[in-house]
Order: C-alpha cells, then sequence, then structure tokens
C-alpha cells in the first residue's frame, strides 16, 4: 500500500491519469454496475475512455457467471464489451488448471453456482457437483460409508447459494482423504451484491467453510491474488506501469492493482465510503465519487 494520503481526483490530476495510462481495469459491482443496475454515466465515459485509445478490461470477483453470461449482462445493461476483455473469478478457476497442466482424466468437484461449472467445461475439465447438488441431502448411518469419486483432482470453492451438508461433505473428503487435491477459491469476498439493496454473505462464507473442515488453506484465483493480473497481462500486453484499477473495495481491488504496481482510483458508488482512506497506511493514489467523474473532469 502506498503511503501518500489519496488524491481527490479533479480537473488537473484526472488529464494527468489519463495521459499516464493506456488500459484501466474495472471491477464490475459498485463501478460499472450495482447488483443488476447500471451506476450513472457508465455508457459515456466508457465511450470516451474507447475513443481516447484506451484498453479496457473488466475483472470481477463475483464467480456465479461465466464470460458468456456476462457478456450477456453487459449487453442487456447497453454495454458492448467482449468476452474477451471479461476476467470474471469463475474463468480464472479454469485458467489456473490450464495453466497448471491440470490432467484432463482427473476431474473438479465445485462447490459453487453454474458459472464455475460452465467455465471449467469450456476449458475441457470434467466438472461436476454445483447446482446439480442442490437439492441433495448427506445421512449418515452406521455401517454406511458415504462415496466419493477418488479420481476427483481438485475442489473449487465459490459462491453458492443452494450450500448443503452433502457438499461440504463431498468437498472435505475430496481435499482431506487425498493430499494432493487441490483446494481453490473463485475469491473470498465476504460479502456481495446480490440486488443493489442489500449484502448477502459472499463466496468467503463457503470458502470459510471447507477451510473449517479441512485444515487447508486455498489457493485464491480472484482479486487481490496475482494470478489473474499475470494471466491479463501476458494475454493483452500491457505493462502495469501503464495502467489503473478502478475498484470500490481497498481489499480486494485497489490491493490488486497495487500489489502489480498499477495505478489506482478507488471510487465511493460501491460498498466503500470516504472514511475508510482514514487510515493512512492503506491508500490508493485517487478516489472520487463515481466513474463517469472522470467524464465531466476532463
Ligand atoms: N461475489 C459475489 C457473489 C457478488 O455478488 C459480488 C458483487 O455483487 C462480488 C463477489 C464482487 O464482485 P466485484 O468484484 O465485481 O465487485
Ligand atoms: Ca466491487
Amino acid at each position: 500500500s502506498s503511503s501518500a494520503a489519496a488524491e481527490l481526483l479533479n480537473g488537473v490530476n484526472a488529464k494527468a491519469l489519463l495521459d499516464s495510462v493506456d488500459a484501466f481495469l474495472f471491477d464490475c459491482d459498485g463501478v460499472i454496475w450495482k447488483g443488476d443496475k447500471l451506476i450513472d454515466g457508465i455508457p459515456e465515459t466508457l465511450e470516451m475512455l474507447r475513443s481516447k485509445g484506451k484498453k479496457l478490461v473488466f475483472v470481477t470477483n463475483n464467480s456465479t457467471k461465466s464470460r458468456i453470461q456476462y457478456a450477456n449482462k453487459f449487453r442487456t445493461l447497453g454495454l458492448s464489451v467482449s468476452q474477451d476483455e471479461i476476467f470474471s473469478s469463475s474463468f480464472a478457476a479454469a485458467m489456473y488448471l490450464k495453466v497448471n497442466q491440470f490432467p484432463p482424466q482427473k476431474k473438479v468437484y465445485v462447490i459453487g453456482g453454474e458459472g464455475i461449472v460452465q467455465e471449467l467445461q469450456h476449458a475441457g475439465f470434467t466438472a461436476f457437483g454445483g447446482p446439480e447438488d442442490g437439492e441433495k441431502r448427506a445421512q449418515w448411518k452406521s455401517n454406511c460409508l458415504f462415496e466419493h469419486d477418488k479420481d476427483v483432482g481438485a475442489v473449487v470453492v465459490g459462491l453458492d447459494p443452494d450450500i448443503n451438508y452433502y457438499k461440504l461433505q463431498y468437498g472435505t473428503l475430496c481435499i482431506r482423504e487425498n493430499p494432493g487435491c487441490l483446494f481453490i477459491a473463485t475469491n473470498r469476498d465476504s460479502v456481495g451484491h446480490m440486488t443493489d439493496l442489500q449484502e448477502w454473505p459472499g463466496a468467503g462464507c463457503m470458502v470459510g467453510a471447507i477451510c473449517g473442515s479441512t485444515e487447508r488453506e486455498p489457493i485464491v484465483v480472484g482479486k487481490p491474488s496475482t494470478f489473474m493480473m499475470d494471466f491479463l497481462l501476458q494475454k493483452f500486453n500491457l505493462s502495469t506501469c501503464r495502467m489503473c484499477m478502478v475498484g470500490d473495495r481497498l481489499d480486494t481491488d485497489i490491493l490488486f492493482g497495487q500489489n502489480a504496481g498499477c495505478k489506482t482510483l478507488l471510487v465511493l458508488s460501491g460498498v466503500t465510503t470516504k472514511s475508510i482512506l482514514d487510515d493512512p497506511s492503506n491508500q490508493p493514489d485517487y478516489y472520487t465519487n463515481k466513474v463517469s467523474d472522470l467524464l465531466s473532469l476532463i
């Protein structure tokens, strides 16, 4: 984290920021939208940045959708964003296995939503669990073993609205009975905005459950881990000193940008209020109310 106090964005530093970067990485919830509602001024601002030749990338920790589903969401909200510009933590989980040469004959057990299953299958992996185990019940009886597939080589955990004791037992057995089994977390956000009205337990809740039963720590592939950053840097051939990460959380987005050496802009249109900047040891480079301030200041 930077020791200099965050600067409020103004006409002078906004112009300098724009001149100093080639790419903007945008967090989604709290920055582009809140739940299913577009935040004010986003279409015009993204258009302005594109017209100035800036590369735009969208990085979300929300694993419930696949990149295809996110591309649809952007389109529904009237934004033209292609699948290649979207990096979700569901996609990151699949790419982590790919990059680390996870054997395709091994299987992946999912505690999470459809987005994770889709991305894993799209990458060619055999994934099961997730929504299809949503109605299952775990029952213990004397002399009766809970069976699990010994070919599972990774358990991926993300936000799971149908979490149950069956899935917890399945994932726990896979990990505890095979020390080589990977334990991957899409992200560890404590809460998420399912709608723009209210916060709900986030993936950190499900990940914490599996940490508790396995006594293992997960490999986290979403923000603030460097995995997604390294992956997208390689893909787009970007240089971090010419990039700005825009987000609404210090502990995921701003840290993600800072870990990589990007410039950072905190927006107050999401979960964070200005008082978070009272801590001088944890400061983004800039802060402003919302992304579209870039448009009015320039
Ligand atoms: N995870 C879940 C389940 C969410 O609902 C959200 C936000 O709504 C997030 C994570 C955070 O997403 P983002 O990284 O786009 O802010
Ligand atoms: Ca966010």
